[in-house]
């Protein structure tokens, strides 16, 4: 939503009709501030930057050995403070450079930067996202999903089971360093499973993901070491269904 394009800085330029406009419109911003901001919505990946020039590390929302036995508090203290982190700045590091290039004019490395921009950028919210979609197991993490998310999953792929089985094999068969997504697709409602090769590749548009494991080996290796598929049959013991549920209805599933 572009509020700035009703809020013009010379009203006194303006003709009655678009001031009585400008003033209806900002009495209804003032009543209704949560159905303007779109960063009252909740965040499914990164949230919204505090000053809006630097993205940051969010901090995990629980205990590092929290995930364990499935996920080793070494693993994910390294996976966060260290590679979600250099994703972080590497997001930073791309914006500011291409800022750069639209004062100077020098595009010489614009490819290098829209790739970066793309990768850390990648990086930063499906890590975001990843975090919030795992909680605990027993204690808001794995068991079956329910309710609208439950339905969802039936509805887009016939079962629970169905779901799994597919998901598992597209994370089983990333090549090289990924994820396997579930997505939410607005336009039809349906539900995908999508794979991503690094951060960002294979990405389709129109839809969002709401659920992601990431089979880079940094995820998992410490424990796991070459066996990802025990890594992503452990990984379900962990799934934040509420969360999954709560990032379907945000988008409007
Ligand atoms: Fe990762």
């Amino acid at each position: 939503m572009c509020v700035g394009l009703f809020v013009l800085s010379s009203p006194r330029l303006l003709p009655e009709s678009i001031m009585s406009t400008r003033r209806s419109f900002l009495a209804a911003a003032a009543a209704a501030p949560a159905v303007l901001s779109m960063h009252a919505l909740p965040a499914i990946g990164a949230e919204p930057t505090p000053d809006g020039t630097a993205h940051v590390l969010p901090a995990l929302p629980y205990a590092a050995d929290a995930l364990e036995p499935h996920i080793d508090a070494k693993t994910m203290t390294i996976h966060h403070s260290k590679h979600h982190a250099a994703y972080v700045a590497g997001l930073n590091k791309a914006e500011e450079e291409l800022a750069k290039a639209r004062i100077s004019g020098d595009y010489a490395l614009i490819q290098h930067w829209s790739k970066q921009a793309a990768f850390h950028g990648g990086g930063h919210w499906l890590h975001s996202m990843f975090w919030k979609v795992m909680a605990p197991p027993g204690r808001g993490g794995g068991g079956k999903p329910t309710g609208k998310i439950m339905a969802a999953i039936v509805a887009s792929f016939g079962s629970y089971d169905a779901f799994t089985a597919q998901f598992s094999a597209a994370a089983n068969a990333v090549e090289g360093s990924g994820w396997a997504l579930l997505h939410y697709r607005q336009s039809d409602g349906k539900l995908l499973i999508l794979q991503a090769e690094n951060q960002h590749k294979l990405s389709s548009w129109g839809s969002t993901p709401i659920l992601g494991i990431d089979v880079w080996e940094h995820a998992y290796y410490l424990t796991y070491q070459n066996r990802r598929a025990d890594y992503v049959k452990a990984w379900w013991n962990v799934v934040n269904w509420a969360q999954v549920e709560q990032n379907l209805v945000s988008l409007g599933g």
